[in-house]
């Protein structure tokens, strides 16, 4: 079988890159190693529930987004529906729990009411993040392009060339000076790095300054969007095919010639002029020859420091949470108070019983995941490998129920009630993450979005190896949905020029 491009990995930059390329005219195979395609952009079914994996929460969409310019030339829009995500959070505090709006103009207006003796600090950080995602959408998706452009940033790009170093907590700190209002700031930080040190501004910005402007969630779940994906590669003559894992990238001549790859039980071959890796540096490389090159690949690729994981209980209900209490999409738990970044970052590290987390009741907007009348809702806790690469049998589970009841517990103190609605609930921690996506430690967002592993300091789409390519989170520009479509779009660009 011969294919002009094969793809190692059905996550969304695979899919993207799949699709750019096959309605580009090109052959396209994507192999995927589990029984679905999205990696984490997916869902599976529980009782009569739809539960969602990688998805609360889809930044942007507005003038200046560039999933709206790969979503129209995908076609993407008229086979999946976005959902506008109410613009209102709660943030439980250490002595009260307030409602705030989040998109710029009305939670700048409202923070500033709230704590005036910061209101120059809070027009920065919006001004800042906001400026910072708009001017890194304008980029040129080429890498190359972007590089070629560097003697120029500080007149095309002035706010990313000057905050280009920064991260986000030492940033908070210098600008903002109510501890209080310092919690509502870094709220949902763990969404994208659970070091507060560390967190690049640039990448925080890409995302919360795209959530300042608008945010949808994907009616049905994420996985409409990996199939409506999948739909575009199948229809332009590609294939996309399930359960075959990649186990050899083929190597020749110093040039890249296809795959073997594993199915029901047999070795396969696939000749291609063109691999494109949708997993992790290191992964791909234990599947090159050996070869001294690759062993220092691997090694430099093995130093760079990797992002964070999640623990996820997914919790149906018997009733829909808007008509017992529950009055917002996402309610932030970080009721522990702080006085310095690291009483913040002492909580992230802590136990499940201090740590902040997300509650998403997916019953507040029409998710289509269940039936009406009931909510399906799910607690994402920052988490990472080492709190469970110990436990096994018996010790998982009974960890994985005292982590419940102590998020329940919580849950009560500012939802009264709501856990005796629970019908049933699931828990996944970053071990269930590594065991389906073969992500290395349950990773979400590929390497730490620190400053130097963010933007252009990002391995790029390019390898070392003649015809080799990648595109996911782990690749240039990053991670998310945003970040692995793009790096995906961008990988087939690089690749059509
Ligand atoms: C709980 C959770 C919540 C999230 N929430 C959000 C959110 O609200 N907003 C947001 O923007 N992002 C969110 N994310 C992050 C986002 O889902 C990911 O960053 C993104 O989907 C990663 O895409 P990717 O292209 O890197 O591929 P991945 O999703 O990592 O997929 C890689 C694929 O490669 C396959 N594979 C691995 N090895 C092989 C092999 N040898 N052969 C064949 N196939 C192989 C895997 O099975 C997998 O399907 C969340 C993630 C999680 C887990």
């Amino acid at each position: 079988m011969n294919q002009d491009a094969v793809i190692v990995g059905s996550g969304l930059g695979g899919l993207c890159a799949g699709a750019k390329l096959a309605k580009s005219g090109k052959k396209v195979l994507v192999l995927e190693q589990f029984r679905i395609p999205g990696g984490y952009a997916t869902c599976y079914n529980r009782k009569n529930i739809t539960f969602e994996v990688g998805l609360q929460e889809l930044d942007g969409f507005d003038e200046y987004d560039v999933k709206k310019t790969i979503f129209t030339e995908l076609d993407i829009f008229s086979r999946v529906d976005f959902i506008r995500l109410p613009g209102v959070k709660r943030y439980v505090l250490d002595n009260k729990n307030i409602k705030l709006h989040c998109r710029r103009e009305t939670s700048e207006k409202e923070l500033c009411e709230l704590y005036p003796e910061d209101t120059r600090g809070i027009l920065k950080f919006y001004k800042v993040i906001t400026a910072m995602r708009d001017e890194l959408c304008r980029l040129p998706m080429k890498r190359a392009r972007i590089l070629a452009l560097l003697p120029l940033f500080p007149i095309l790009y002035p706010t990313v060339t000057r905050y280009l170093f920064t991260r986000l907590g030492p940033f908070v700190e210098k600008h903002i000076t109510n501890s209080q209002l310092k919690q509502i700031l870094l709220a949902n930080l763990f969404y994208f790095h659970n070091k507060i040190n560390d967190l690049s501004l640039l990448y925080f910005s890409a995302g919360q300054g795209g959530y300042c402007r608008d945010s949808h969630y994907i009616k049905k779940g994420s996985r409409e969007l990996s199939n409506a994906l999948c739909s575009v590669i199948q229809e332009h003559g590609g294939q996309v095919i399930c359960r075959a894992e990649v186990s050899n990238i083929i190597v020749d001549a110093g040039k890249v010639r296809g795959v073997e790859y594993q199915q029901n039980g047999e070795t396969k071959t696939v000749y291609s002029s063109l691999v494109i890796s949708n997993i992790s540096r290191q992964n791909t490389m234990k599947l090159l020859p050996s070869s001294r090159n690759s062993l220092k690949q691997q090694k430099k690729a093995e130093k760079k420091s990797l992002s964070m994981s999640f623990t996820q209980i997914n919790i149906a209900f018997t009733v829909n949470l808007k008509d017992h209490g529950v009055d917002t999409y996402q309610t932030f738990f970080t009721e522990h108070s702080i006085q310095n970044l690291q009483d913040y970052q002492d909580q992230i590290d802590g136990d499940y019983d201090i740590r902040p987390f997300v509650f998403t009741d997916y019953g507040q907007i029409e998710s289509g995941l269940t039936e009406k009348g009931i909510s399906y809702a799910v607690v994402l806790i920052p988490d990472e490998m080492k709190n469970w690469r110990q436990l096994e049998g018996q010790k998982y589970k009974d960890r994985k129920e005292d982590v419940s009841r102590m998020i329940f517990k919580r849950l009560e103190k500012v939802y009264p009630g709501i856990t005796s609605h629970i019908d049933f609930f699931e828990v996944a921690t970053p071990k269930t993450m590594m065991r389906y996506t073969k992500n290395p430690e349950g990773v979400v967002y590929g390497l730490a979005q620190k400053p130097l592993q963010s933007g252009i300091f990002r391995p790029g789409i390019k390898s070392s190896l003649k015809n080799l390519f990648y595109a996911s989170a782990w690749t240039y520009p990053g991670g998310g949905f945003t970040g692995s479509l793009w790096s995906g779009w961008s990988c087939a660009h690089e690749i059509l020029k």
